[in-house]
């Protein structure tokens, strides 16, 4: 699955990067970084978290 991210809509408040560490970071312009956007087993677990977590559903998984 891949990580996409609506730019746009995206706050940077990083509820997400708390959900998903090894996935995602924010830059230190308060940008998002998709770190992996392709993740696979235990990483689409942590993806999904973060797409749930993310209070503006800036995140989706695209298969
Ligand atoms: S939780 Fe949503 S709004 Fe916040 S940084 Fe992540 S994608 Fe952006």
């Amino acid at each position: 699955m891949r990580i996409e991210l609506d730019r746009p809509r995206c706050e940077g408040h990083g509820l997400c990067e708390e959900a998903a560490p090894e996935l995602m970071h924010l830059d230190d312009d308060g940008e998002l970084i998709i770190d992996v956007p392709e993740v696979d087993g235990p990483d689409a677990a942590a993806a999904k978290a973060a797409v749930r977590v993310c209070p503006v559903a800036a995140l989706r998984l695209a298969s």
